[in-house]
């Protein structure tokens, strides 16, 4: 990609008549992580509108150059030598519009690059409930779909009517919510689908009582998470019925640390970078604690956070 990001083929994708939006080249991703780790991406595009959207991703399927869509890049670890081709980033799209109300519940369309947490105040504000134990999680609306974000009993799933995707074709269909496979901090949105908003259901209620329980889950959290630290959240899956983060913790790693990279002292399955760390290290401190895991309880971990990019620049 390299090579074609210098040529005329990124003119012609990238050309005013078809695109419209922000456009840098070898973009290091430690920007635009949660992690604050990563290495540059070819392209990074910031289309403005659907169409410029759709434009791109037709032009980029037929000169077979990969993308990869982005929200906030807060369940990501980008490998220190970035990303082949083009890293969509969705925060043109951030749009919520209530669609249709009566007495007891409310429908809104989610663009997939809201903040979730603009979300989960704008339900708050408005006294719907549904998303509370989603307040304090960062990213986008778009990355919590995709990964069924969740806290505290609520998924993000359980709201969710229906779905816009782009599919390989660039066209977009919608899809509704049941028919879409969704389970533990995964879904059935295919790598190579782009979600483009959601519609969502909440149930009206007391603003009050929506802002009680987000600030009783906010609390939990502070105190449970480091949330002050650069991290991607979890790393590893529970396994079924057990926490990775106690086991990790009984396996003796709480505060183990490879370079730059430390298993936090406060919640054992966040992994923080305490400075100059690298994907390398963090790679290599995620199979030494699986390791250990496996050695003590002879549990295989599975990552919860997604591992992308290349390995080093071409
Ligand atoms: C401090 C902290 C606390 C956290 N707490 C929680 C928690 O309690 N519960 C929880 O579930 N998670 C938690 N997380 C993890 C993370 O915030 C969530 O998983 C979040 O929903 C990811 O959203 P994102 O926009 O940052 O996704 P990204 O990291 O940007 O992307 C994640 C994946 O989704 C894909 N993707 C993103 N947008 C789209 C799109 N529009 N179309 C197609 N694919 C897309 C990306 O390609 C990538 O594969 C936490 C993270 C941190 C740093």
């Amino acid at each position: 990609m390299n090579n074609q990001v210098k040529d005329g083929k990124t003119r012609e994708i990238f050309s005013e008549s078809l695109f419209k939006g922000e456009v840098r080249f070898m973009e290091q991703m430690s920007l635009h992580t949660s992690l604050r780790i990563g290495g540059p991406a070819d392209v990074f595009a910031v289309p403005e509108d659907i169409l410029s959207l759709r434009n791109m991703h037709a032009s980029l399927k037929r000169n077979q150059i990969p993308c990869l869509p982005l929200g906030g890049g807060t369940n990501i670890l980008v490998r220190d030598g970035g990303i082949e081709g083009v890293v969509i980033s969705f925060k043109s799209f951030k749009k919520i519009e209530i669609l249709s109300e009566d007495d007891n519940y409310v429908n809104l369309s989610v663009e997939a690059g809201t903040p979730l947490q603009r979300l989960v105040r704008f339900s708050a504000e408005n006294g719907f409930a549904g998303i509370e134990g989603l307040a304090g999680i960062p990213g986008s609306f778009g990355g919590a779909v995709c990964g069924n974000a969740g806290a505290f009993g609520y998924e993000i799933k359980d709201v969710l009517v229906s779905l816009a995707i782009l599919d390989y074709e660039s066209n977009i269909k919608n899809y509704k919510a049941e028919g879409i496979d969704f389970g533990y901090r995964k879904s059935g949105i295919l790598p190579g689908e782009i979600l483009i908003s959601a519609e969502i259901t909440l149930k009206k209620d007391r603003k009050d009582n929506v802002l009680a329980r987000i600030e009783g889950f906010l609390s939990k959290k502070r105190e449970k998470q480091p949330v002050w630290e650069p991290s991607a959240g979890c790393v590893f899956k529970n396994p079924p019925g057990l926490s990775a983060g106690k086991l990790i913790d009984e396996a003796g790693c709480k505060g183990m640390r490879i370079d730059g990279v430390e298993v936090s002292s406060i919640h054992a399955n966040f992994f923080v970078n305490k400075g100059k760390a690298t994907a390398f290290d963090f790679i290599r401190l995620m199979e030494e604690v699986a390791h250990k895991v496996r050695e003590k309880f002879g549990i295989l971990l599975e990552p919860e956070i997604r591992i992308v990019g290349r390995e080093s620049v071409n």
